[in-house]
């Protein structure tokens, strides 16, 4: 499957360690408005610590449905109930 962003796949991006380990699906997907930023979060509340910065490819990898919010725009976040449910996408 082609690369679908717009951004370089090396691109900083932030999750958490749920998403990063596989603990948890993504739920929650943020691009922020002040610096396009990408936030892949399972939904639930956080600690900092939690936090975990990872390349937007190796997010693509782990979860293709991502996909279909690579043309979301800055200002956007995008949630689902669960996996297997479609992307409901609003302005922040
Ligand atoms: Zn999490």
């Amino acid at each position: 499957m082609e690369f679908p962003f717009n951004d370089a796949p090396n691109t900083a991006t932030i999750t958490c360690f749920h998403v990063a380990e596989g603990h948890r699906p993504i739920l929650y997907v943020s691009h922020d408005e002040e610096d396009g930023m990408w936030q892949f979060l399972c939904g639930k509340q956080h600690e900092e610590s939690e936090a975990r910065i990872v390349s937007l490819y190796s997010v693509f990898m782990l979860d293709h449905s991502i996909a279909k919010l690579a043309g979301m725009p800055y200002g956007y976040v995008a949630e689902r109930e669960s996996k297997e449910t479609e992307w409901s996408i609003r302005k922040k």
